[in-house]
């Protein structure tokens, strides 16, 4: 350990390759979706560095073409969550007395092997694995996942040297200390960058960790772990458990020594946890942090005075990039009379344009629904649309799982701004608009506050500014990120910190300094250079 007060390098966000025909990380990545869709790869756990092989196999398929397997998983039973905790709390001595510096070195060096020599492997990987097309794994799994590294670094620092002020005679400061225990990270399929930070916050402030990955993406996830061992992150920092997540819950969340849970998913499951952990709530050693990103509902407001054309193109956008399954995703739309005419034509004839197929195929704009259980989900609601005398469908409306989850981008328009669609999450490419009387601006956004328990994105669009001021004032508390003239997804690490309110998430905020707080315990010392010698005060004093 140095005595010197280092300076970790400054972050700036990583630039996003274009992948165009020619170039070099073309050629790299296409070499990369070659050799991964052919490796017929077994994951493993990873419990204290060791892999450990369970026999309990689950295939591992692509979404877009559910017939060819990508390899098989290890599934943990009970027994492995309970050595996964163990590895964890045994590596936690010495990570956490381990010099940030070195804590910070091992993440800065994953954020440039990813930027390097493994952006194409990760990228694959989220593309064959997850159905996302070149740009949305380029956007995800390179990019904001390196951010995520450079700045909570960066954030970590700052943070570190926020102490206190001391009168004359004493030195007063804080030190950060880890959270005694093991956290418990839950990570969800959308976002490769998700399933990296939740694991690797907490340990940059010094934890250990036992990091459950979604299923559905666990084949990206595998590579990220690889990649984190490859940085020298020590054994058992973090234990990489795949396993059935309700099993994983059974074990983990009643634990004595849980000191806290990163979750990104639904709500629903979130709920569970914070349930069942105040049920045990007498038996911790210490309060668990909670920290929990959960799901949206999330909406595009544009009143009379907005652009058109803008408007179709970011509702095209920010409902069907990665097939609207982005938590900030637009699903529901509220569009004055005056210009549905408008905008529906834009969307419609975009629409028209936008392929979808495996991703592979650079063309494509989108590809396939993540598993069977969502394209069930979708195919329910576009066949109610159908069935609801209040809602026609505008576009799309068809599902075919012949080789793949696919279901075309759809948009619904209903009269009715309480239907289905309007208020729950579907979390597929599904877009439903209401067309409001243009003389009930105020009424139509209480209606967009007040229809869905969700509070994570939403965006307005108008070029007045009394009106811009109007909105963002009526819908201060229906969205944690907030857009003007812009569509409500891409927050970028270090520019829009990501979190909402409401039922989605504790607004914690990952990537900002917000978020690290969660992380650590603050121990205040009080040194007194000079201390009395008397235990007198001079009121005590006869005259
Ligand atoms: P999910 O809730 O189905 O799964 C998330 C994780 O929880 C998975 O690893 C899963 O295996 C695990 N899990 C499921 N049941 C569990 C249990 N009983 N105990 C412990 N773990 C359990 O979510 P998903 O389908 O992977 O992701 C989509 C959801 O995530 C959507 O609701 C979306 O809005 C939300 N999301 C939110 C944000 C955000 O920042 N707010 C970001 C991404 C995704």
């Amino acid at each position: 350990m140095s005595d010197a007060i280092l300076t970790p390098p400054a972050p700036r966000n990583e630039p996003i390759l274009s992948y165009a025909p020619g170039s070099t990380e073309r050629a790299t990545l296409k070499a990369a979706l070659g050799a991964l869709h052919d490796a017929s790869v077994e994951i493993p756990l990873v419990i204290g560095g060791r892999h450990v092989r369970t026999g309990e196999t689950r295939e591992v398929t692509e979404p877009h073409a559910h017939g060819h397997a990508l390899g098989s998983c290890h599934m943990a039973s009970i027994a492995h969550v309970e050595q996964a905790i163990d590895a964890s709390l045994q590596a936690g001595h010495d990570w956490s007395r381990m010099a940030f510096e070195d804590r910070a070195s091992i993440f800065l060096k994953a954020a440039d092997l990813l930027e390097g020599p493994w952006r194409a492997t990760i990228n694959a990987a989220t593309m064959l694995g997850q159905s996302k097309t070149v740009y949305q794994a380029e956007i995800d799994a390179a990019c904001e996942l390196i951010d995520f590294f450079r700045f909570n670094v960066s954030y970590a620092r700052q943070l570190l040297a926020m102490q206190p002020e001391s009168s004359p005679g004493m030195w007063n400061r804080v030190e950060y200390r880890n959270l005694e225990g093991f956290v418990l990270a839950v990570t969800p399929f959308n976002f490769t960058s998700i399933a990296g930070n939740l694991p690797t916050a907490p340990a940059l402030m010094g934890n250990t960790v036992v990091w459950k990955p979604s299923t559905t993406s666990v084949f990206s996830n595998w590579y990220l772990m690889q990649l984190l061992e490859a940085a020298g992150l020590p054994p058992g920092v973090i234990n990489f458990l795949p396993g059935p997540g309700a099993q994983v819950g059974e074990v983990a969340l009643p634990h004595r020594d849980l000191a806290g849970i990163h979750f990104t998913g639904s709500t629903g499951v979130f709920q569970t946890m914070w349930r069942t952990v105040g049920e045990h709530i007498s038996n911790y050693k210490s309060y668990p942090r909670l920290v929990g990103e959960t799901g949206g509902k999330d909406f595009v407001f544009a009143h009379p005075s907005a652009d058109a054309e803008t408007l179709a193109v970011a509702l095209l956008r920010g409902a069907f990039e990665y097939q609207g399954q982005k938590c900030s995703a637009a699903s529901r739309a509220y569009i004055p009379r005056s210009l549905w005419d408008q905008v529906r034509e834009g969307l419609v004839d975009r629409l028209a344009t936008v392929s979808m197929g495996h991703p592979a195929d650079m063309s494509h704009f989108m590809s396939a629904v993540i598993d069977k259980a969502s394209f069930e989900k979708c195919k329910q609601y576009i066949e109610g649309a159908k069935a609801d005398s209040a809602c026609s469908i505008v576009s799309g409306g068809e599902c075919d799982d012949s080789t793949g989850w696919f279901v075309q981008p759809t948009v619904i328009e209903t009269a009715d701004p309480r239907a289905a669609s309007m208020c729950e999450e579907i979390f597929g490419p599904i877009l439903t608009v209401y067309a409001y009387d243009d003389a009930k601006l105020d009424e139509t956004l209480e209606l967009c506050d007040t229809t869905s328990p969700y509070a994570l994105t939403g965006a307005i669009f108008a070029s007045d500014r009394y009106a811009v001021r109007h909105m963002t004032d009526k819908l201060r508390h229906a969205a944690g990120n907030f857009y003007v003239n812009d569509k409500p997804t891409g927050a970028v690490v270090g520019q829009q910190p990501f979190g909402g309110a409401r039922a989605s998430g504790t607004n914690d905020k990952a990537g900002s300094l917000l978020n690290l707080v969660r992380w650590t315990s603050v121990r205040t010392i009080k040194e007194t250079f000079a201390p009395p010698t008397e235990h007198g005060y001079p009121h005590m004093a006869e005259s």
